[in-house]
């Protein structure tokens, strides 16, 4: 791109014999290593200065998007602001250097944490109990899941092996369902984009009996608020099965309210979202699983240890500095975000489900189709004005789904500043569509092909050479 060896891989600036090291004076003589446990061959190490290193790493930190360099309205996966009080709590050397197998009684500050963050999970849910050892939401629903099924193997209740799970549920609900063993019956949406309690009732006269629990999220994955949850609930718990609510995305609910007031037995809750800890390329997280009293007797062995302990320092610093009175404004202040965003743009993107929603919303794509302008387009479009693209093709219910999460911290001129990008890109799709069609166009790297980006990743300097 220029002369700044933008986005070569640093085994590619690699000149033989050059050191970015100096190791101090050898004052201790030589010894001979066993040839048993002698390398065979030179490691495979790039040779570079000290300063090609630190401009590479700084440059590739450069092309990288964060929250703490722009606006990331990535709907579904809260890419909420992390304070940074919170990193300077997690990166406290007392905790930090804390080892996992070091006496419990010589590591009771943390234990102490642990319990105080299980008591405020506690207060903000209406549940009893939860174990933070899950890595992920994913892994929570999973831990969640076996335990609603050790709950049924302990009573015997041997053939309740599907899980109800509505067409619109975020896809690691059937993929966690599948993995613990489970069968999955869809339940179907209505038009307003809610669970069809027609079809509910339906599903549970069929297989009452085989039933271990209905998993769901609320607001639902097309940011709607589930107002029927009593009556699906009670459907549920009188045919013998749990409900199950899959907490990732618990920003509108938090002081609002309790998922434990609602029904639900078993949850996850994503500290990487609703609780700011940083996420994104696959980690970390923490994905602790709460439960109605007497069921944490069937929690399952996940994991050693305590989990993901950074990440849980971190949400306790973001839980503490808001305080019992603060962290009842996220909801509100996230739900009028989005609120504000849907309203101002519903005139030039398609609303398929209008009205109030909660934290996030959907588009179906840009109103004027005509153009042929997609929604991979607009998304981007976005990239060309430094933007994150929102969540894009998900949920699966529309065609062009494009949505959009703005969070509670954002202020009004960054969310009108969005506003104006976003008309701006509807207006060039009409008057410019090829401009649009062919974005990004300011980013180091142009259009990739997602397909074989997905089918045939090339994600080892290695391999790339073998493939040459
Ligand atoms: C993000 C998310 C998950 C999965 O969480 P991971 O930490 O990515 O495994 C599950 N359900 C919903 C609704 C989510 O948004």
């Amino acid at each position: 791109m220029n002369n700044r060896l933008y986005g070569n891989l640093i085994f590619e600036l690699s000149r033989e014999g050059r050191k970015g090291y100096s190791l101090p004076k050898n004052n201790y003589g030589d010894y001979d290593i066993p040839a048993s446990i002698q390398r065979k061959e030179e490691p495979q190490l790039p040779e570079c200065d000290e300063l090609t290193v630190v401009r590479h790493y700084t440059n590739l930190s450069n092309n990288n998007f964060g929250v703490d360099t722009g606006f990331y309205p990535l709907g579904s996966c809260t890419m909420k602001y992390n304070p940074k009080i919170n990193e300077e709590m997690a990166a406290l050397p007392p905790f930090q250097n804390l080892h996992p197998l070091q006496p419990a009684e010589t590591a009771k500050g943390a234990w102490a944490m642990v319990n105080l963050l299980e008591q405020s999970l506690c207060a903000l849910t209406g549940l009893a109990h939860f174990t933070f050892k899950p890595f992920a939401g994913a892994h929570g629903e999973l831990t969640g899941l076996m335990t609603i099924d050790n709950y049924h193997r302990s009573r015997n209740d041997l053939q309740r092996k599907k899980v109800i799970v509505p067409d619109s549920a975020h896809g690691t609900n059937p993929a966690s369902a599948a993995v613990c063993g489970l069968e999955i019956l869809e339940v179907r949406s209505t038009s307003e984009g809610l669970v069809d309690l027609a079809d509910l009732e339906r599903l549970v006269e069929q297989e009452g009996e085989n039933i271990a629990a209905m998993m769901m999220t609320n607001p639902n994955t097309l940011g709607l608020f589930e107002t029927q949850i009593p009556a699906i609930a009670k459907l549920v718990h009188d045919c013998g099965g749990l409900m199950y609510y899959d907490g990732a995305n618990l920003n509108p609910m938090l002081g609002a309210c309790r998922p434990g007031d609602m029904g639900f037995d078993v949850m996850h809750i994503n500290l990487h979202k609703t609780f700011s800890t940083p996420h994104g390329g696959g980690g970390p997280g923490a994905g602790p699983v709460g439960v109605r009293e007497g069921l944490q007797e069937c929690f399952p062995f996940v994991s050693p240890y305590l989990g993901n302990f950074g990440v849980l320092m971190r949400a306790f610093a973001f839980i503490l500095s808001l305080g019992r009175e603060h962290v009842k404004e996220v909801g509100p202040l996230a739900t009028l975000n989005a609120n504000y965003i849907k309203e101002s743009l519903k005139d030039v993107y398609e609303l398929p489900i209008d009205g109030l929603c909660c934290h996030e919303f959907v588009f179906d794509g840009l109103k004027d189709k005509r153009t042929g302008v997609t929604t991979m387009d607009v998304a981007k479009r976005l990239l060309d004005y430094d933007y994150h693209a929102p969540t894009i093709y998900f949920p699966l219910l529309f065609h062009e789904s494009l949505m959009i999460e703005p969070t509670e911290n954002e202020s009004k001129e960054t969310l009108d500043g969005f506003i104006a990008v976003m008309r701006k890109i509807a207006e060039e799709a009409m008057t410019d569509p090829d401009l649009v069609k062919s974005a990004p166009h300011n980013t180091p790297i142009g259009r990739v092909d997602d397909v074989l980006a997905a089918k045939h990743p090339v994600v080892t300097f290695r391999q790339m050479r073998n493939e040459e």
